[in-house]
């Protein structure tokens, strides 16, 4: 509309050209309320022509208008010669609709009027009534509410966002848009910070690539009101029609997008885009909160679980139990479905402790596993490098190899365990989905591996001393003490399962005229050899020690006495044939007594005596000689 200044004497044509463009009603009469002039607002509200009322009164125009009241109101201006302005409340005292029909009014519902007077040369010359329709007030008055409503709305998701619990989070901004918006069709992404999207599904959809880049890389949000028409859609239309996209924005970064989709074209306008906006904006900064505290959380975690590993070192020193301790405490750092402990012995790979492969049904099979390290490439390269080796997904890495006991693996972590440069073992951690192992688990892994190192090196450093203490120096046998404790146990088991466990016990024939004929330099060559041929000559389960002298006991274990008698006899044949020196020009023999549990003795004690006693008749038949204790009873 052209305005034009207000110096410029205007015509009254142009002034009416003006007043049609006014967004309220403008009515004039005379000083007989004959209608002189109305604007178009009016016009296009009666449907009627102009020609048609104008030259009428106004009561006989509108009929249905309340005569007597707009009367009234006219007559006060009249009088008063002052504008008067109804409120809602007056004007509905002054003018009222037609009972009959309220659609057929001057207007619809009008809310407010001002009646003004007009002069003309200093005389009173009529009146213009200006009208304001209540659709514009309503218009207003929705927008108002809607203004409330939405800082209701935004006060509400802020309440809703004020978890810190990351996943809950990511659930409530979905919930919470879905609401403002009426719609289920909510989407939202997470863009990782090295820039590759990592898409946080949690709809059924994902957003397209050029969408995220595009603004992920603006950071601008992007209304889309026909997907048809546009350039990001055009390619390959969707079944959506129409979309508005807010991204996540943390200060300059944005961590993410936002989108709501809607059936229809042109469903959005800017206030909506706006709107999606601010709901972002408070989703970004809640998802930042609760990342923040995850990341607090898991830094306590972790210096929880190394204080837990350190306070181990100290009160912890069986190897077992520390392996135990370790797989225990990890799991608070980094989760795993099941975990195991590696250590390598000759090229050879074995479990030493595992955990969580019972619900997988693979616990015998970790149990006996043994991998050849060189057909085993991803260990090997633990094995070399000492570095953490991550597997995202094991169906595409290339060295993974599926073995019986890892079926339910699809992530993997492998650490290994250094000290001083050595590597102590490798901790595998399995995951039965894919894709749980990345980077960000690298730094608590390797700083969880340097405690457990220590704590591992401690362990098998208490290992060693105390396998020293239970072994014999000169002969590296078992030693007696060594030899009663596995007694103890071993007479437990024959006890509670009734199996049978047999005693060797045997002595070296004249040991004492050994020594003094050939030094006491050679008899100990000959009790390292006896040692020798002792080992060789009985199973692994077997437990040879020396006793103490030239005396040495062998426990067998599940064998009945009469077999014990063979082993027995076997060995006294092996010591008299064997070469003990080739100075030596005569044998040397041993004379060997046998009893067992649980036909001659109950007590560990009384077996010792039993077996010592047969002993002594075998030398005091003679020597180089094996007797059971049986027939001493007969
Ligand atoms: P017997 O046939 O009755 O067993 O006669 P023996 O001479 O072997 O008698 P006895 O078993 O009592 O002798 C023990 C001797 O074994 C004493 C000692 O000279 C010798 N002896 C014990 N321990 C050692 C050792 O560590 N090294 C050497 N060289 N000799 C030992
Ligand atoms: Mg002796
Ligand atoms: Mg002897």
């Amino acid at each position: 509309m052209n305005i034009p200044d207000r110096t410029e004497k205007i015509s009254t044509e142009q002034a009416g050209l003006i007043l049609d463009q006014v967004p309220s009603g403008i009515l004039v009469v005379d000083q007989e309320f004959k209608i002189l002039w109305f604007n178009q607002w009016v016009e296009t509200r009666i449907q009627l022509s102009r020609n048609e009322i104008i030259g009428r009164l106004l009561g006989e125009a509108f009929p249905e208008i309340n005569r007597r009241n707009l009367i009234q109101a006219l007559e006060l201006v009249i009088h008063s010669g002052l504008p008067l302005t109804l409120s809602n409340r007056i004007h509905r005292y002054f003018i009222q609709m037609s009972p009959d029909d309220p659609t057929l009014g001057l207007v619809d519902m009008p809310q407010s009027a001002v009646i003004t007077p007009l002069y003309q040369e200093g005389q009173f010359s009529g009146m213009a009534i200006m009208i304001s329709d209540v659709t514009e007030r309503v218009i207003a008055e929705q927008k108002l509410k809607r203004e409330v409503n939405k800082l209701t709305v935004l006060h509400q998701i802020d309440q809703a966002l004020a978890t810190l619990d990351i996943q809950a989070c990511l659930d409530e901004i979905k919930t919470q848009t879905q609401r403002l918006f009426e719609t289920e069709n909510v989407h939202f992404c997470l863009v990782e910070r090295n820039g590759s999207n990592s898409f946080w599904e949690l709809t059924q959809h994902e957003l397209p690539e050029e969408l995220v880049t595009r603004v992920v890389l603006q950071g601008e949000p992007l209304l889309i009101r026909d997907t048809a028409q546009h350039d990001l859609y055009r390619a390959s239309p969707p079944e959506h029609c129409s979309e508005i996209t807010a991204p996540l924005m943390i200060g300059t970064e944005c961590i993410g997008l936002l989108t709501v989709r809607a059936a229809e074209k042109f469903t959005y306008i800017r206030d909506d885009l706006v709107l999606l906006e601010e709901v972002a904006n408070r989703a970004a900064q809640a998802i930042h909160n609760a990342r923040l505290h995850e990341q607090e959380q898991k830094q306590r975690r972790l210096a929880e679980a190394l204080s837990e590993i350190s306070r181990s070192l100290a009160s912890e020193l069986e190897l077992s139990n520390v392996l135990d301790r370790i797989l225990e405490t990890i799991s608070t750092v980094v989760p795993y479905d099941s975990a195991s402990f590696l250590m390598k012995e000759d090229g050879i790979v074995r479990v030493r402790k595992h955990r969580g492969f019972e619900q997988f049904g693979s616990t015998q099979q970790v149990e006996n596993s043994i991998w050849k390290l060189e057909e085993m490439p991803i260990l090997r390269q633990i094995f070399e490098t000492h570095q953490v080796v991550l597997v995202e997904d094991t169906h595409d890495a290339p060295g993974w190899l599926v073995l019986p006991e890892s079926g339910h693996v699809r992530s993997w972590a492998g650490v290994p365990i250094v000290m001083r440069g050595e590597l102590l073992g490798i901790l595998s951690l399995d995951k039965a989905e894919s894709g749980f192992y990345h980077q960000d688990h690298i730094a608590p892994l390797t700083a969880f591996a340097a405690h457990a190192g220590i704590a591992l090196y401690n362990a098998s450093v208490y290992a060693r001393q105390v396998e020293l203490a239970n072994l014999d120096g000169l002969t590296g046998l078992p030693n007696r003490r060594f030899f009663d404790m596995r007694l103890a146990e071993e007479m437990q088991r024959t006890l509670r399962y009734g199996h049978p466990t047999s005693l060797i016990m045997l002595d070296i024939d004249h040991f004492r005229q050994f020594n003094d004929n050939y030094g006491h330099l050679m008899g100990d060559d000959v009790l390292k050899k006896m040692a020798h041929v002792l080992r060789a000559g009985v199973r692994l389960i077997d437990l040879a020690a020396r006793y103490g002298g030239e005396e040495f006991i062998i426990i067998l274990p599940e064998t009945t006495p009469q077999d014990a008698m063979i082993v027995a006899e076997r060995l006294r044949s092996r010591v008299q044939s064997a070469v003990f020196d080739v100075q030596l020009c005569e044998a040397v023999t041993i004379s060997l007594g046998v009893a067992g549990v649980p036909m001659h003795a109950k007590t560990p004690l009384e077996l010792i005596q039993k077996t010592d006693e047969a002993l002594y008749i075998a030398k005091h038949n003679g020597r180089n000689q094996v007797v059971l204790y049986e027939a001493l009873v007969k």
